[in-house]
């Protein structure tokens, strides 16, 4: 799984990470050879396309830090795209409902269904320590039910008796009952595969998930079937309301796209992923771990983490000393602009200082979103550096000027300098009480 993934992306960064410096056009070449990679490991066309071009957008646009090249950094974007392209966090099973929490297990025939279902129970019954109930709807397919009643006997879970000539739905209700009286916590219900998607197979499946209000809907799909593995979920997305994906059969020699690109697709998170014929073959997915295997590039990712967080702390310390001194020119403004950006949040500065309050008011005045972080940023790059160190240059004319360099109005741009003003004045106000170690004693 992965593995020749992992050794064209491995080729393609390895002649990058070397390389002193990277031109525009670097990048975009080595994101065309991505972009081949990926597709040729099944990644489906639309999700292979955005995840490049997010990808170039980044790096072409990204600073470059000290003390890495700018091939590592390239290696770090790519990774925490991959990992948000995965699902970003693993997710577990939502059991939180009133017990028996119902799991309801759908897919096509031969997918893996009843064998990942015997899985699950085992290992919610070994590790969680519930206590779980699995039954088989299949009333289709000759010997399902008892194909289940094997495995129940194998994984010491307790399986619903067979009753002969009920319907799913009937089966499903007599599960809940006996789960209800016999104080089960989860029940796990198996429901019949077919061959292909057809409409019968999901009007049976919404009625039983409307009888048993199930707390997951976990869709079952063959990793090996590649991308007809994504065009079987997403059917079942418009159908069902999934709550998870588990991809079967990744011990095998399938290439990965179905895994990479199911997110994206479907919306859902895979929770799990099948890894043996054996019972204890399942694993919880882990986009973090999954994206490390297919870099493998797990030390230049944390060298370039390690390296962002000395900027960050170099950044802050400069800008203690000015403070010190009472300085804030617009260079200063613009830093702090991109650390908001940076932390996602508005005022994350402002809000941790006294006599910020005003400057907080500014910029939640100015309707601060992302947008607007955008703007003020092009606003300052427009500036000349004597206007951003001295801006009461900025008479009327340069204000035009500024507006017109940056897209954006006279307004917004006095909105900038009320607020540049507003944090002069803040910087002024903490000089006087002693700089920075009279704001500490403040705070005891
Ligand atoms: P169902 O028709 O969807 O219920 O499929 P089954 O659970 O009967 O599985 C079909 C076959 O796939 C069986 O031979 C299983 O042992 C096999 N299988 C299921 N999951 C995995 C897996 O993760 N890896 C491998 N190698 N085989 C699996």
């Amino acid at each position: 799984m992965f593995d020749s993934l992992s050794d064209r992306l491995g080729g393609v960064f390895d002649r990058l990470k070397g390389r002193g410096a990277l031109s525009e056009a670097d990048v975009r070449a080595a994101m065309r050879e991505v972009r081949i990679a990926l597709l040729e490991a099944d990644v489906a066309l639309p999700v292979a396309r955005d995840f490049v071009e997010n990808v170039t957008e980044q790096a072409v646009g990204q600073q470059v830090l000290k003390s890495v090249t700018p091939g590592q950094q390239v290696v770090k974007i790519v990774n925490d795209a991959l990992v948000a392209m995965l699902g970003a966090e693993a997710v577990e099973l939502n059991l939180a409902g009133t017990p028996p929490n119902v799991i309801m297990m759908v897919g096509l025939q031969g997918s893996g269904k009843t064998t990942t279902t015997a899985k699950i129970a085992k290992r919610l019954t070994e590790k969680d320590r519930k206590k779980v109930m699995m039954a088989s709807l299949d009333v289709n397919r000759p010997a399902a039910q008892e194909q289940l009643a094997v495995l129940g006997t194998q994984t010491e879970v307790a399986t619903l008796p067979i009753v002969q000539g009920q319907t799913p739905v009937d089966i499903a209700k007599r599960a809940l009952q006996a789960a209800k009286l016999q104080g089960f916590d989860v029940v796990l219900l198996d429901t019949a595969g077919r061959l292909h998607v057809d409409q019968q197979l999901m009007n049976e499946m919404k009625a039983v998930a409307d009888v048993s209000e199930p707390e997951e809907i976990l869709l079952v799909v063959d990793a090996l079937t590649g991308q007809d593995a994504v065009n079987v979920a997403q059917n079942f997305t418009e159908q069902v309301p999934l709550s998870g994906v588990v991809l079967t059969r990744m011990d095998g020699d399938a290439r990965g796209g179905a895994a990479l690109s199911m997110r994206a697709v479907t919306g859902k998170p895979i929770k799990f992923v099948g890894t043996g014929e054996k019972l204890d073959g399942l694993e919880q997915f882990h986009p973090e771990r999954v994206a490390g295997r297919i870099l493998g590039m797990g030390d230049v990712v944390s060298l370039v983490e390690r390296a962002a967080e000395t900027v960050e702390k170099d950044e802050a310390e400069a800008f203690a000393k000015k403070m010190a001194k009472g300085q804030f020119d617009m260079n200063d403004l613009r830093t702090q602009l991109q650390q908001m950006q940076r932390m996602g949040g508005l005022g994350a500065l402002a809000g941790m200082l006294p006599g910020m309050k005003k400057a907080q008011a500014a910029m939640a005045q100015s309707n601060m979103d992302d947008k607007v972080l955008v703007h003020m940023d092009a606003m300052i790059g427009s500036m000349t550096r004597e206007e951003r160190s001295k801006p009461a240059l900025l008479n009327a004319k340069r204000k035009i000027r500024i507006a017109k360099g940056s897209g954006t109005t006279v307004q917004e741009v006095n909105k900038l300098l009320k607020m540049h003003k507003e944090m002069s004045t803040a910087m002024k106000r903490i000089k006087k009480m002693g700089g920075l170690k009279g704001l500490m004693k403040m705070f005891g």
